[in-house]
């Protein structure tokens, strides 16, 4: 089994707004793209054109009809990686494959170390990783991490590829672990959450709920959430205890 580093003070992940994505699947084919063509490429895809195309995608993007009549609503939601402060993922690899990074909290896997067991897989609560049958590994989102170090790209481009794409700015990246990023003060701002708290992963990425419709309509849980940011936005809202039953499946 492998052991975790000590929490490191710099923690990089996500923040993605639920209120803005608009389901466009933009991200996660720019990071099919992104990755298909760097250490992981060719990343497979079955069956493309037929009715039911899978293979391995390291973001993929759900969406769900949510309440009924004035209450309903769409909500697109992009799932990926969390890179888990405290990931079971990592602590069941029995090579060492799956390992966080002390000095950034990135979750990765080591191709060459991993046997292919699946008990990550297993262990991982939010579906995060996906397996390659081609070369018989496991493969996950790597918060593009030869993309965000890279000096040889503008500074502009040194942001996950996902991120850099998304026509909605829905999706942004930072240190999590510093209360003064830009992340980390949007979360702040609008009520952040984590995905399945209870699970105790304690995720890095966290979610933006989707503000009150403009018409006032299925509005008041939301309406907490956005103006008091103690709010347990998960406890409070019905479509995000929704959200939460779903992924505990
Ligand atoms: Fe591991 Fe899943 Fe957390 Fe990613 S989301 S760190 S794969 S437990
Ligand atoms: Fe580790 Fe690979 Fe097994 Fe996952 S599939 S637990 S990364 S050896």
């Amino acid at each position: 089994m492998t052991a975790l580093p000590p929490p490191s003070p710099k923690k990089l992940g996500l923040v993605i707004d639920l209120d803005t994505c608009v389901g466009c699947h933009a991200c996660a084919v720019a990071c099919k793209q992104w990755n298909d063509g760097g250490q992981f490429g060719p990343l497979p895809v079955e069956n493309p054109r037929g009715a039911e195309p899978f293979g391995v995608w390291f973001n993929r993007v759900h969406t769900y009809e949510v309440g009924e009549g004035a209450e309903g609503r769409t909500v697109h939601f992009p799932r990926s990686c969390l890179h888990c402060a405290e990931p079971a993922c990592v602590t069941v690899c029995p090579t060492g494959a799956s390992f966080k990074r002390a000095e950034d909290g990135i979750v990765l896997i080591d191709e060459d170390l991993c046997i292919g067991c699946k008990l990550c897989s297993w262990a991982c609560p939010y579906g995060a990783r996906e397996f390659d049958e081609d070369v018989g590994v496991m493969k996950k989102c790597t918060l593009c991490i030869d993309r965000i170090y890279n000096e040889t790209l503008p500074e502009m481009e040194r942001v996950p590829a996902c991120v850099s794409t998304c026509p909605a700015s829905a999706r942004h990246f930072g240190d999590l672990g510093d209360p003064d990023s830009a992340v980390s003060k949007l979360v702040t701002e609008r009520g952040g959450y984590d995905l399945m708290p209870e699970m105790g992963y304690k995720p890095v990425n966290k979610y933006l709920p989707p503000r009150p419709r403009r018409d006032g309509c299925g509005a008041d849980a939301a309406k907490a959430a956005a103006t008091d940011a103690t709010v347990d936005f998960a406890a409070a809202s019905p479509l995000l205890r929704w959200m939460d039953k779903l992924l505990s499946r």
